[in-house]
């Protein structure tokens, strides 16, 4: 079995597939592994570091498809970026197939079977192979960490000789992965913490934590966590009691993280413009939710803006600004996935489409998409 570890063709995507870490170990797997030239530069990873782990270089795409089982990639890449493969080459990225059922066909077309991580089922088993999780994780430290470069004062209370400066008050909206992790991290550098969710489980997680939990706690909310263990789009009478219940914590805060999400819908819109000018001057909003449209209604994805003297930050791939680290857990996410695909006997790729996980990330094979939403 050969494996590609292929470079990432979108300029402002800093991460890697795979790392001389997991490279090592698809090796004692009985793979031969190739890595494109400079794949793991802006991560971190020199070409020598993955030579020194047994890996060979290719100088491009091309070189390091030839003969290769499966490529790896961190971005879903097009057909044309996978030239020369052999039919039924395994791709395993994270695929953003919503809206790119075009270029999923294409995909098709060259023969190639695409695995999206993202679909990866959060059951037990499959834990290790989560990439929401293991990239979200990170994005929710550093937008703590963002936040607080932006904020022109300090996080926790100091008693000086010269004043007391108070702590700050951190508020975060969405208490998934993300928001869990911002809301330890704010604790961590002495913010005084309060968040909120629409899923009752979620209080006792806050609680933990060491933070203050504010929802509205009505019957509906009680009824707000599918079995899938995510949330349910609220009402709009919903929506209007927690907009009310939010605006006036709001205007107390000095900064806010957002990160509520609802799976294939865009993100809701959780604070208004006349909330972010409630703000005092010198706020922080970090909107990790930028890339789907927004938490806040001000939020330009990608961009800093300020309003009325709160900026607020439209935060794309936060996971990326930590190259090296979402490096290696992405790399360990994909290594335990493709050990799932791999006969202990043979030593050689074996997909058993009968596998949850296979069916549940599989988008493409024998030249046509296969997961109905992307047709
Ligand atoms: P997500 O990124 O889909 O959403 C982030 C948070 O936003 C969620 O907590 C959601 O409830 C919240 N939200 C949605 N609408 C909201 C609103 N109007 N107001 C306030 N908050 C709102 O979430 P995630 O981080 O992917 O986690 C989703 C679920 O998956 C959680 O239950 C988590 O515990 C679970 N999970 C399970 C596993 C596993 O078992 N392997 C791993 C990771 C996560």
């Amino acid at each position: 079995m050969r494996i590609a570890v292929l470079a990432e063709t979108d300029k402002s995507e800093p991460r890697v597939a795979a790392t001389p870490e997991t490279v090592k170990k698809f090796i004692g797997l009985g793979a031969d592994v190739v890595v494109e030239a400079r794949a793991g530069a802006a991560a971190g990873f020199a070409d020598s570091d993955y030579a020194a782990a047994g890996a060979t270089i290719a100088d491009n795409a091309a070189a390091a498809l030839t003969g290769a089982d499966v490529a790896l990639r961190v971005r879903r890449p097009s057909a044309a970026e996978l030239p020369g493969a052999r039919s039924n080459l395994a791709v395993i990225a994270i695929m953003d197939p919503f809206g790119a059922g075009a270029q999923l066909a294409d995909l098709a077309k060259s023969g190639a079977i695409a695995f999206a991580m993202e679909l990866m089922p959060r059951i037990t088993r499959a834990q290790t192979m989560d990439v929401l999780s293991s990239q979200a994780n990170l994005a929710g430290y550093r937008a703590v960490i963002d936040a607080m470069a932006e904020y022109g004062r300090s996080f926790p209370m100091m008693m000086t000789a010269a004043g007391t400066v108070p702590a700050a008050r951190v508020f975060i909206m969405g208490v998934g992965v993300a928001g869990l992790q911002a809301i330890a991290t704010a604790r961590r550098m002495g913010a005084i913490v309060t968040a909120t969710d629409v899923r009752p489980a979620t209080k006792e997680q806050v609680e933990s934590l060491g933070a203050k939990f504010l929802a509205v706690e009505n019957e509906e909310f009680q009824q707000a966590q599918t079995a899938g263990g995510y949330a349910k789009e609220m009402s709009p009478e919903y929506q209007k009691a927690q907009a009310e219940l939010v605006a006036s914590h709001i205007a107390k805060q000095d900064i806010v993280i957002t990160t509520a999400l609802i799976p294939g819908r865009p993100a809701p819109k959780l604070i208004s413009a006349e909330m972010v000018r409630s703000m005092r001057p010198g706020s922080v909003i970090v909107d990790l939710a930028a890339e789907r449209g927004g938490n806040c209604e001000l939020t330009q994805p990608g961009e800093t803006v300020v309003v009325d003297g709160v900026k607020i930050l439209g935060a794309l791939n936060l996971a990326g600004r930590m190259a090296s680290t979402a490096s290696s857990l992405y790399a360990k996410n994909l290594l335990a996935f493709v050990e799932t695909l791999v006969s202990k006997d043979t030593k050689q790729l074996a997909i058993n489409w009968e596998d949850e996980l296979v069916k549940a990330t599989a988008l493409t094979r024998d030249g046509a998409v296969v997961d109905e939403r992307f047709k």
